[in-house]
């Protein structure tokens, strides 16, 4: 093999040098890369299923690595959680989404909302940004509702005092919630009556098989009139197809994002593509 003639007089120190090394770099990049601007939010459309037009965006965080290219969350969110600087990113994040979402109720829609996704961790660890983000928030003059906090049903399992204690802040801020890849987690239709929340988000595991699978399909069917009777309104994602998007609408799904309306995009195209979907 190519790493034969270094690896056989040391076999288990280069390795673990390395990932040491690795880590090292990692942290230092990820600590210059919001003042040196290489984050990037893309804007994938939420869609109404009943006008076909873009109400809500989802902001999904990218970062330009100075030599590693292009990376998506999953290659760098669990490190930015391990070692804190997530909430700092959280809270680039969390700016420049209410930033934007001030931007498009001018020039798209007055009631135009971003949803904002934050992990576990960043839901146990940035409560002393809140006062920061209001004062923000007032700054531009943009209504609270209009941001979305989306988190994911494994932080409702994580001790349910301090999570709804929580929830209970973000309400009191104003902001909304929606519980993120429903149906995914544990226990989650007890989820959907104990804790505040403003939308449901049916994972794309229940979205994919749809045209194939009447299990599945019977199953959106439930989880939409469920939410529905609790005053919910609900969002499927990861719809890829027209035979989906379809059944989803005659299932009464209110909103829907997934590939066959738009991968997630740069904010300029995001905004055209928002303003043509109204001019119908
Ligand atoms: P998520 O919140 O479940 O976001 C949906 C993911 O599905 C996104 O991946 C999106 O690009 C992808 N997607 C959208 N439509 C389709 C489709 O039709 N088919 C398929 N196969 N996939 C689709 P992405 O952008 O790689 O994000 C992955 C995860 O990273 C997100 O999952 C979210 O949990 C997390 N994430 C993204 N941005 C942030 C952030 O700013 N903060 C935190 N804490 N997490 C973030
Ligand atoms: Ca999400
Ligand atoms: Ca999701
Ligand atoms: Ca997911």
């Amino acid at each position: 093999s190519k790493n034969g003639g270094r690896n056989r007089f040391s076999y288990f120190t280069p390795d673990l040098q390395e990932a040491a090394q690795a880590r090292q770099n990692m942290g230092a990049d990820l600590r210059r890369a919001i003042t040196a601007g290489q984050f990037e939010i893309l804007y994938q459309p939420i869609v109404s299923l009943h006008t076909g037009a873009v109400h809500k965006a989802e902001a999904l965080l990218r970062w330009h690595h100075p030599t590693r290219g292009l990376l998506g969350p999953a290659e760098f969110i669990p490190f930015a959680e391990s070692n804190g600087m997530i909430v700092d990113i959280g809270d680039w994040v969390f700016r420049e989404a209410a930033r934007q979402a001030h931007a498009w109720q001018a020039s798209i829609d007055p009631s135009f909302q971003v949803n904002v996704n934050k992990s576990p961790v960043q839901f146990r660890r940035d409560a002393d940004m809140y006062d920061g983000w209001l004062t923000y928030l007032e700054q531009l003059g943009l209504p609270r509702q209009s941001i979305v906090i989306e988190i994911t049903e494994s932080v409702l399992m994580q001790g349910a005092e301090q999570v709804l204690a929580r929830l209970q802040q973000y309400r009191a801020m104003g902001l909304q919630v929606a519980l993120d890849d429903f149906g995914t987690g544990y226990s989650s239709l007890s989820h959907l009556k104990k804790f505040d929340i403003d939308y449901v988000k049916i994972d794309q595991s229940f979205v994919s098989q749809l045209e194939t699978d009447d299990g599945d399909l019977a199953l959106c069917e439930a989880i939409i009139a469920m939410a529905h009777k609790l005053g919910l309104k609900v969002v499927a994602e990861g719809v890829e197809t027209p035979g989906q998007r379809q059944l989803l609408a005659e299932a009464g799904c209110d909103y829907a994002q997934g590939y066959v309306f738009a991968h997630p995009l740069p904010a300029g195209e995001f905004e055209e593509m928002a303003r043509e979907s109204r001019k119908a």
